[in-house]
């Protein structure tokens, strides 16, 4: 398929607001509506949602994807800010919940410098922080948030579109939304093991690796799950999984290879 790097410039209109960061809002979302395509069918350009209704800004009219978008001057860190906690809880489960687009750009420059996808199958009630309630005397008094925690995300589930001001090749950004569907099949509890077991083989930092090197990662998993007695046959089970989804492979002596782009 042929490939055009994207155009990464915001368009030209006039400041409507006095704040900058409004400004950018509207600037970010007018590109997204005219760049973006649908990295789960290719569908060209993604709908929007009127208004600020919605927990979603996007959606595909292909095949109904849906797409929260979230910009920032500064690159992301560890931990982006949501909204409430109870309302992110109960999204996990619900078929539509949002796929996360994360966008940084540069206004000197006035385009996109950063935007990857996260798929809405890490979303998973392990990576959503509770925040602190607000204080008594602020206005929303007692209103709890919550932190996506972008750090604990495997590399497989930040699907990267625009890297350093370079697009990436529609078919490369679609193989590697597709080599994670597989998640979706799993509970939502149940995913979040296969997650935090990639993210443990991620930890390991190379792609060959042995079992001894996922159980090393084990601390983590005990502090996650501080209930559960099973812990490595628990990491040997979602081995077998990511190994029948064609994430890793089992290369015999107890060696394993992850297969997956990342
Ligand atoms: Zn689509």
């Amino acid at each position: 398929m042929p490939d055009e790097p994207l155009n990464l410039g915001f368009e030209e209109t006039s400041a409507v607001f006095e704040s900058a960061t409004q400004n950018a809002r509207v600037w970010t979302e007018q590109w997204a509506a005219a760049w973006l395509f649908c990295p789960n069918c290719g569908s060209e350009r993604l709908g929007r949602f009127p208004g600020n209704s919605r927990v979603a800004d996007f959606f595909c009219e292909s095949c109904a994807e849906e797409y929260e978008l979230k910009s920032s001057k500064s690159r992301f860190g560890a931990k982006v800010v949501d909204g409430a906690f109870g309302s992110m809880c109960e999204r996990l489960a619900a078929s539509n919940n949002p796929s996360l687009v994360l966008m940084n750009y540069d206004l000197a420059r006035f385009g996109v410098t950063d935007l990857f996808f996260i798929p809405k199958q890490f979303f998973v009630r392990e990576i959503i922080q509770e925040r602190k309630p607000l204080a008594a005397t602020a206005r929303r008094a007692g209103w709890v948030g919550c932190n996506i925690l972008l750090g604990d995300i495997p590399q497989a589930g930040k699907v990267f579109l625009v890297r350093d001001r370079i697009s990436a090749p529609k078919a490369l950004v679609m193989e590697q939304w597709r080599s994670t569907l597989f998640l979706k099949n799993a509970a939502v509890t149940a995913r979040g093991w296969l997650i935090e077991v990639m993210k443990c083989v991620e930890l390991v930092g190379r792609s060959d690796f042995t079992l001894d090197d996922v159980y090393a990662q084990e601390g983590r998993l005990r502090r996650l799950y501080p209930n559960n007695r099973n812990v490595r046959p628990k990491i040997r089970q979602q081995l077998q999984v990511l190994r029948d989804h064609g994430y890793l492979e089992f290369i015999g002596r107890g060696r394993y290879r992850v297969r997956a782009a990342a």
